[in-house]
């Protein structure tokens, strides 16, 4: 798969699903925290495992709440257990969050670091995570390779792999710079509503014709 032919798939998915998909926006509206590398860095840790609209609702009320890595390591766990009850698994993403929180002041002075090494080092914070924090937070070149992504790109035939990071380091050969950011919020939004994991709309997709799932059906 050449660049060019990536880049037309893109922009046929593109025209295909309205607004554009990052950790925290609630489907179709901007969130009402900046885009901040630290901001970035807790909805994407809350979206884990949940759906947009609970890492939303739950990214919200912490964020009204505490506000930097400093209110966030002192608070008492029990309140940000309760602030982050809608994106589930709140009891583990609570500890979590205060690690990396404590961590972001003890190593980096309250700041998150820039470097995709330093990232990974922090507790929760796997290439997906550390990708989103330098594509969204930091306007970096990251390649951030959930779910969906992994799925429809394997669909499609652009890589054969069984894991998100093998995906990455393949999509990282084939997908042009600049299009990194874009091919995760573009597939993101792709995924819920054309892509699914169960039963895709191949009838319906502008790129069956370049698709190796979609041209079997067909
Ligand atoms: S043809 Fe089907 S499997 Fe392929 S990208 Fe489109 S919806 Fe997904």
């Amino acid at each position: 798969m050449a660049g060019p032919k990536v880049r037309l798939v893109l922009r046929a998915m593109e025209r295909e699903v309205c607004g554009k998909a990052f950790p925290g926006a609630d489907g179709l509206q901007s969130p009402e925290w900046p885009r901040d590398p630290f901001h970035v860095l807790i909805a994407t840790v809350l979206s884990q495992r949940t759906k947009d609209m609970n890492t939303y609702k739950a990214a919200k009320q912490l964020f009204a709440r505490f506000d930097g890595p400093r209110d966030m390591a002192e608070a008492d766990v029990k309140e940000v257990e309760m602030l982050i009850h809608p994106s589930g698994f709140y009891q583990v993403k609570a500890k979590g969050i205060q690690a990396i929180c404590r961590a972001l002041v003890e190593r980096h002075g309250g700041e998150v670091p820039e470097d995709m090494d330093m990232l990974l080092a922090l507790p929760l914070v796997g290439r997906k995570t550390a990708n989103c924090v330098l594509a969204y937070g930091f306007g970096k070149d990251g390649l951030c390779v959930d779910t969906h992504v992994h799925r429809i790109c394997n669909r499609l035939g652009w890589v054969h792999t069984k894991h998100a990071d093998e995906t990455e380091m393949e999509l990282r050969e084939i997908v042009p710079k600049d299009l990194w950011c874009d091919l995760n919020s573009i597939m993101v939004r792709y995924g819920q509503g054309v892509c699914m994991p169960q039963r895709p709309r191949c009838e319906l997709c502008p790129v069956q014709g370049d698709c190796q799932h979609g041209t079997k059906k067909a």
